[in-house]
């Protein structure tokens, strides 16, 4: 697919961008990298390819922010937690649209783009969040 891209985080933000959620896969032993990097951690391989991972997932853990960083005091309480994806991948990201008694370790959240709150003063943050599957 989409194999000249650089593997780089700056790249998978750009997908993010577009709607997509990619990983690096190794061409070598098959390893996704999600984000991506240049060098397999498994095998050193340097050969990457761009795939499609699966934007749902089950909630490892979370932790509920009540005392935020400036930028984000307006969205306080808030949830964030560790998803692991169905392709077995684990990422960071907040949980929004659930209340506090919602919050289970185990419940099914999807990857959401676009419809995030997100502090306008942060251009750092990534642009999704999880929500209620
Ligand atoms: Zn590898």
């Amino acid at each position: 697919m989409s194999a000249n891209e650089p593997f780089t985080i700056e790249q998978f933000y750009k997908f993010l961008q577009q709607g997509k959620l990619m990983a690096g896969k190794c061409l070598r032993c098959g390893k996704l990298h999600l984000p991506p990097r240049p060098l397999c951690d498994d095998c050193y391989s340097q050969q990457f390819e761009w795939v499609n991972v699966s934007r749902k997932g089950k909630l490892l853990t979370y932790t509920v922010i009540n005392i935020a960083p400036q930028q984000f005091q307006a969205l306080t309480p808030y949830a964030v937690g560790i998803v692991q994806l169905d392709d077995g991948l684990k990422i960071p990201g907040m949980i929004q649209g659930l209340q506090q008694e919602q919050l289970k370790v185990g419940i099914e959240l999807t990857l959401d783009f676009g419809s995030c709150s997100t502090p306008q003063q942060w251009p750092q943050w990534p642009r999704y969040c999880f929500k209620s599957t």
